[in-house]
């Protein structure tokens, strides 16, 4: 279960020693203690997972979709991310895994997913291709944290975010075009982000997607029969490759060169690759200051080495990010593709049916005068705070201190020097009451 704000991700309340890690982790300031109650601020959470990366034993995404995966045993179709064909490293050609996969009893959709990357990667390089160079780079929307980080901590510059629909959801649309609807699509994700995705998706009313599970579970299920050294026929490379590639830092970058090639004018297609949630926020703020001009497009994951780092796969980003380049692509798209292509992005695959909207801090009031206002209370609240930010209030920083205090949400005494200040004060004054002498 999850909030209908799209929170995929709680604390697990039962085993959290009420530390400040996760507070500390978190990109958006999104979590608080609240009267010795961890709380997420379901506008503010990305579903970025930084909370669970420093501390993995308390904080979990639900399971109990899994649950209803696994006990069903009615027909049902897994849209897995690609990075679980990189999740076994003897294992290079992705139908491989999907034998593996159908001797568990679970179909997985590797051809619409082919065509689903290859589509997504022409449409994107059709958009930034007709962008004024000027209003470039645009931002990849392929992870879902980076879309929602700029949703919230960067609104003004929602405007480059790529405007085209993410490539599992168009496997899952081309294959109920294709006549597979009905069936229930499960989604193997590699994180809570693309979970929250599934569920909750931007852009669109509802996801093609039913369920969405961590990749973690069914790699479980699926690594014992995996460790058999040969399963089906030995398969050729072949185009495969491209879409898997998605599953490593610069892998969207590399396949949007192939169309870029092809459309581009002879214009050198200008890319910033980054990964890691500190560099991702220093690239997209350089974005906000104009510091990239000349640059086109910027593929950003907020894990490191890129969706293999996503904290709900199964095996090493180490191990995973070295299985994926050892698959050489095929980097020229036959004529038959390309009108395919053409095709299907004239019928709207990768179009989506709303705009994609800011997503800013909650004002501190409706009310443009009062929250003027507030804001003034809160840095006169905010300059009586130390400003060391230890997170001993059970809020990240100071600011966000006073800003509960503004809103009625905390207390000034929440903070520990503040508490000592007024102790020290009290002491004084009964010290003065009752005429002892004060300690220099
Ligand atoms: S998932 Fe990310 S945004 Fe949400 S509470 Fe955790 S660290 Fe914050
Ligand atoms: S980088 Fe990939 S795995 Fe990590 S949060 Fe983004 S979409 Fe998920």
């Amino acid at each position: 279960m999850t909030d209908r704000h799209g929170v995929v991700i709680r604390p697990v309340g039962k085993y959290c020693k009420e530390g400040i890690n996760c507070i500390k982790a978190c990109p958006t300031e999104a979590m608080r203690w609240y009267s010795g109650f961890l709380k997420i601020i379901p506008e503010l959470c990305i579903n970025c997972g930084e909370c669970k990366r420093v501390c993995s034993d308390f904080i979990a995404v639900e399971e109990d979709e899994w649950e209803i995966l696994r006990n069903s045993t009615s027909d049902r179709v897994l849209i897995c991310d690609p990075v679980m064909y990189t999740q076994f490293a003897h294992l290079q050609d992705p139908r491989e895994v999907s034998s593996l996969m159908g001797a568990l009893g679970y179909k997985d959709l590797i051809e619409e997913m082919e065509i689903a990357y290859d589509l997504v990667a022409f449409a994107t390089v059709k958009h930034v291709l007709s962008v004024p160079r000027e209003s470039r780079p645009m931002i990849s929307v392929y992870c879902p944290a980076v879309l929602r980080l700029v949703q919230v901590k960067y609104p003004s510059l929602v405007s480059r975010l790529t405007p085209v629909e993410n490539p599992l959801e168009v496997a899952a649309a081309l294959s109920e075009s294709r006549g597979v609807g009905g069936k229930p699509f499960v989604f193997v994700s590699p994180c809570p982000a693309k979970i929250g995705m599934a569920k909750y998706p931007e852009g669109r009313r509802a996801s093609h997607m039913s369920y969405a599970v961590g990749m973690n579970w069914v790699y479980r299920d699926i690594v014992n029969l995996a460790k058999r050294p040969s399963v089906g026929d030995s398969l050729p490379s072949s185009d495969f490759s491209r879409w898997i590639r998605w599953a490593v830092l610069g892998g969207e970058s590399d396949h949007l060169s192939m169309f870029w090639r092809i459309f581009g004018n002879g214009e050198p297609f200008r890319a910033v690759v980054v990964s890691g949630m500190r560099n991702v926020m220093e690239v997209v703020e350089e974005v906000e200051l104009g510091k990239l001009r000349g640059v086109d497009y910027v593929e950003g994951r907020v894990c490191d080495k890129g969706c293999v780092g996503g904290i709900l796969a199964g095996e090493s980003r180490f191990i995973a990010s070295q299985t994926v380049p050892h698959r050489v692509p095929d980097w020229n798209p036959s004529e038959e593709r390309l009108s395919l292509l053409e095709e299907l992005h004239a019928r709207g695959f990768t179009s989506l049916e709303f705009p994609i909207r800011a997503r800013p801090r909650l004002p501190l009031s409706s009310d443009l005068r009062e929250s003027m206002e507030k804001l003034h209370q809160l840095q006169i609240v905010h300059d009586r705070l130390p400003g060391i930010n230890c997170g001993f209030c059970g809020r990240p920083s100071c600011r966000a201190l006073a800003e509960d205090v503004v809103r009625g949400q905390g207390k000034v005494t929440d903070c520990v020097y503040e508490q000592r200040r007024r102790v020290g004060d009290l002491t004084r004054e009964i010290l003065e009451m009752i005429k002892l002498p004060l300690e220099k």
